[in-house]
């Protein structure tokens, strides 16, 4: 990850550019309050574009809801729809098997346009393709748990064995067979600095990371690539374990991660991250540092590229590096977030 891309634009044109062009990886990161209609807004809402004297830019929800702004009701800045699709996915989740219609939905008063466009608009698939996927997901487990691919495709709900190789070749890029690696699992979680995308398994956390999405697909690609096995929506124990651990981290209690990591990288690269996880909650350390550290201060440059790339934002804490003599860098938005997760490390003490 890196700190030190801008979360936000700077200035207000810039911004106001954000809405203009609907560029929704800013989602969860700006917001505009609307005072002509006393609303605010996420990125990529429906609405018609306001004008640029009426708009005041926000980092989060919560700053938009202090000014006075009431969330809009076709994009659910403040996080409906998050409720929306947690609802549906504990639809999914409480039977897989069921066929989620257009009646059903209704019976839970969802519309399902809106659904739909909500689906699309976070996971990139229809609600249809993530129930799909999840039941893919199951085979997935039984053939990684060394089942038959009879057990998968029944595990699966398809009928026919064609009918199931062909759906899992389109998920997966490979034929069913015994022994596939087991699928990670990505989930989003709301923060008190933003939304953050969290990938794992049962065993441990392979991605996290603020959904700024230049930095996360590059991390997100540089993943699959490592780990040669599919990435499905859906959640782990170790989900529920990182989102309470963030949800104390952001409120001052917890200094310290336990959340299980599996971390891939050149020998170089681990042995920068080991080094960053021993700079204490509340301190700094500069690039020079960090290279003395491992051995090797004529590595800045190095350092600095394989702190920017590690993929667990706040757990491998590349913000707790700095320029020499103090300074945080030239960067103004991503420098912003930064600042705050400092201060937020000096407020709530050390480990
Ligand atoms: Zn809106």
């Amino acid at each position: 990850m890196d700190l030190l891309t801008p979360t936000y634009p700077a200035t207000h044109g810039a911004c106001y550019a954000v809405f203009r062009e609907q560029d929704v990886t800013y989602d969860g990161h700006l917001f505009v309050g609307v005072s002509s209609t006393g609303i605010f807004c996420r990125p990529g809402c429906p609405a018609k574009l306001p004008k640029s004297e009426n708009c005041t830019f926000y980092p989060t929800a919560k700053r938009a809801l202090d000014a006075g702004f009431r969330a809009c009701k076709r994009c659910h800045p403040a996080g409906g729809e998050t409720a929306l699709i947690r609802q549906l996915i504990t639809l999914v989740e409480a039977d897989p098997d069921a066929k989620v219609t257009q009646a059903l939905l209704a019976t839970h008063g969802i519309d399902a346009s809106t659904a739909r466009r909500q689906f699309l608009n976070r996971f990139g698939m229809s609600f249809t393709d993530y129930a799909r996927a999840r039941r893919l997901g199951r085979a997935a487990k039984t053939l990684a748990k060394g089942g038959s691919v009879l057990d998968a495709q029944l595990d699966a709900g398809f009928d026919s064995p064609s009918g199931f190789r062909t759906a899992y070749a389109k998920i997966f890029g490979t034929t069913p067979a015994k022994g596939n690696p087991d699928p990670l699992f990505i989930e989003w979680v709301e923060t008190a600095m933003g939304r953050m995308i969290v990938i794992t398994d049962d065993d441990a956390l392979y991605l996290l990371e603020f959904t700024n999405r230049k930095n996360m697909r590059r991390q997100f690609d540089r993943l699959r690539k490592v780990q040669a096995r599919a990435v499905l929506p859906g959640r782990t124990k170790i989900t529920d374990q990182i989102e309470t651990e963030l949800k104390a981290y952001f409120k001052g209690e917890l200094s310290d991660f336990k959340t299980p990591l599996a971390t891939s990288g050149t020998e170089f690269q681990q042995q920068t991250w080991d080094a960053l996880q021993t700079i204490p909650h509340g301190q700094t350390r500069s690039y020079a540092q960090l290279a003395e550290m491992i051995g090797k201060p004529a590595a800045v440059r190095a350092v600095a590229s394989a702190n920017a790339n590690n993929g667990l934002a706040l757990i491998i804490p590349c913000h707790r590096v700095i320029a020499k003599g103090g300074g945080l860098g030239g960067y103004a938005g991503g420098l912003t977030r930064k600042q705050n997760l400092l201060d937020l490390e000096s407020k709530s003490g050390s480990a």
